[in-house]
């Protein structure tokens, strides 16, 4: 078929997620045909440098040799069965290699295959767990407590546990009770505070809202270090570990969200690791394949485990399972994808990469449109203005940060924004000399973008 045939069809009938498709049919998008490396090809023929990883969770590149061969050795011996009632090779193995990367304790692994289904069943594991450990006299917990602005999927308890408004404007009806802990990412603080003050007015929230509904605590749910979907809000240092003494000391199972952060992005395979935090639960998507196929695993304590560990006239299961959970290709593009960590040393290359962005984000540094660059790893928000010194943003109609992206997109990169945050998600593994060509052309794009419309 030829382009203009294809994109007429996907105008028709395919809808896009998260998209404005009126927008979408007007500027048109490239039609991707194939991959190699860190590059997209669409069916024009145009090759692009992929900057936000598919969606941040491209890892090792596209086409990777090793990953495509344990997928093609997998469907070999059979693409899928299923979890209920039979096991599978892969998904035991995967299960191992998990266990052994992940902080101690971790000993559990329960399959999912989004990112969203990976917190939901965190989130319903915790409840049940506090249903069935539960006495007479306990409180029903049915309350969790979560971070201001946080993405942590799309599904009706995913949003619940969100602080994105116009989710919470269209589906609030639908969702269930939540604690909103102030985000200490200082950026956007109210102006009444100075940087310091508005960090330890969060720091006395944290405490008080933990001790004031500690009873009713089902769990705390966080994305470690980076608040991704956010606009890639930082915590200050030692922030995570806080949220972990507090959450033991009241017996609240903490959930770390690292469906973003995890798999190397923040510099080590956990976001966790840097502060030294085991959390009740884990939960992994995106990266987990290597961006080559949907799962997702929330891996949790024998402590956790032990309240499912029943007799079946108690009716104790995890009632949670799709179809397709654990599904065998997957399970063998993620044990090549974590074996491909070791072989490629990609954690050290991680560090390369975080120093070529820092060294490059200072460019920015005195921008007269750039509010704040902020980085961790091959995390990397950048925040348009309209105004440095008083934060003022651009109106919400100029669009700026998809105007950066459809300047960017021209030049032959790709990068997708979050409001007018301009993120870069560069792949683990992609070479240093990639992440130059990806700072030029966003950096011009920024520029040309903020001259096309001031
Ligand atoms: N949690 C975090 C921190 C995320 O960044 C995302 C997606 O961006 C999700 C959960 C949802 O993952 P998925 O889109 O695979 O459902």
């Amino acid at each position: 078929m030829q382009s203009e045939e294809l994109r007429s069809l996907d105008n028709e009938h395919v809808w896009h997620p998260f998209t404005q498709m009126r927008a979408h049919r007007e500027e048109g998008v490239p039609i991707i045909e194939s991959g190699e490396g860190f590059f997209l090809t669409d069916v024009d023929g145009k090759t692009y440098l992929d900057g936000v990883s598919s969606l941040w969770c491209n890892v090792h590149g596209h086409r990777v040799p090793a990953i495509d061969q344990a997928i093609r050795d997998q469907l070999d011996k059979v693409a899928h069965s299923t979890l209920l009632g039979l096991a599978s090779v892969p998904s035991i193995e995967l299960a191992e290699d998990l266990v052994k990367r992940a902080p101690e304790g971790l000993t559990k692994v329960f399959y999912s295959d989004s990112g969203s289904t990976a917190v939901e069943i965190a989130l319903k594991m915790a409840f049940q767990y506090h249903a069935q450990k539960a006495t007479p006299d306990t409180q029903p917990r049915t309350l969790f407590a979560c971070m201001q602005h946080a993405y942590h999927g799309d599904t009706i308890g995913s949003v619940s546990v969100g602080g994105i408004s116009i989710f919470h404007q269209i589906f609030g009806q639908l969702l269930f009770e939540s604690v909103q802990i102030p985000c200490p990412s200082a950026y956007h603080r109210p102006t009444e505070y100075t940087k310091a003050g508005y960090l330890e007015f969060c720091e006395q929230e944290l405490e008080r809202l933990i001790v004031e509904n500690h009873e009713r605590l089902a769990a705390f749910v966080i994305e470690p270090l980076v608040q991704g979907a956010a606009g890639m809000l930082m915590h200050p240092p030692g922030y995570l570990k806080r949220v972990r003494e507090l959450t033991a000391r009241y017996g609240i199972p903490l959930i770390a969200d690292e469906v973003a952060v995890g798999l190397g992005r923040t510099g080590t395979m956990f976001a966790c690791e840097q502060e030294d935090v085991t959390p009740d639960f884990l939960c992994l998507a995106k990266g987990i394949t290597g961006g080559y196929l949907p799962l997702a695993a929330t891996m949790t304590t024998d402590e956790i485990f032990s309240a499912f560990d029943a007799e079946p006239d108690e009716y104790k299961a995890f009632y949670h399972g799709h179809t397709y959970t654990g599904n065998s290709l997957a399970c063998a593009a993620a044990l090549a994808t974590l074996e491909l960590f070791d072989s490629e040393q990609t954690l050290d290359n991680v560090k390369q990469i975080a120093e070529v962005l820092t060294q490059r984000l200072a460019e920015l540094k005195d921008h007269p449109h750039v509010g704040e660059v902020r980085h961790k790893g091959s995390m990397v928000g950048i925040e348009l203005v309209a105004d440095r010194e008083t934060k003022a943003a651009f109106p919400a109609s100029k669009r700026m940060g998809h105007q950066v992206t459809l300047v960017a997109r021209k030049q032959g990169v790709i990068v997708r924004p979050l409001g007018d945050v301009v993120v870069l998600m560069p792949a683990p593994g992609m070479p240093a000399e990639l992440i130059h060509q990806l700072c030029d052309v966003v950096f011009a794009a920024i520029d040309e973008a903020v001259r096309l419309q001031v």
